[in-house]
């Protein structure tokens, strides 16, 4: 594996570019996507440096799951919805366009997914809403 240290996801982690964080430990990172695909989109990225699942260790995965676990939570009682997707893509091939393994967890139904990555939401209420969950996490 060739993993790129200026993806956008590693400057997030690094602090060199600013998230709406809503949870953090010793293996993982939560925020808010910025292009979501229903309101409270949110990203949960292991700290350590894999680009596809197949290329993290199982300890890592572990953390990284129970974070997912926490975040999918925290969205269902702040955003009072029964359902939430969780979606990952391994590779540009599967349509991966940020070279850092994550996990999306996405509030909303399959038939209700906007567009992936297609166009920048309002950063205010993203704020907002990374504020709120944040709180219960
Ligand atoms: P992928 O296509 O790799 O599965 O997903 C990458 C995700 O990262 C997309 O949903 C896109 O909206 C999100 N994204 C891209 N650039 C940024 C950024 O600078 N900040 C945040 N928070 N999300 C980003």
């Amino acid at each position: 594996m060739n993993y790129d240290t200026d993806n956008i996801f590693a400057k997030i982690l690094r602090g060199d570019i600013p998230a709406f964080k809503v949870y953090e430990d010793d293996y993982s990172l939560a925020f808010m996507d910025i292009m979501p695909q229903a309101e409270g989109h949110t990203l949960v990225i292991p700290k350590f440096e894999a680009e596809t699942l197949l290329d993290i260790p199982a300890e890592h995965l572990i953390h990284t799951m129970t974070t997912v676990q926490k975040v999918i939570s925290a969205l269902k009682s702040t955003l009072g919805v029964e359902g939430v997707i969780m979606m990952q893509l391994n590779g540009q091939a599967a349509g991966q366009t940020v070279p850092h393994l994550h996990f999306h967890l996405i509030p909303t139904h399959l038939s209700q997914l906007q567009r992936h990555g297609a166009e920048q939401g309002d950063m205010a209420k993203i704020k907002a809403l990374s504020e709120k969950i944040r709180a219960v996490l």
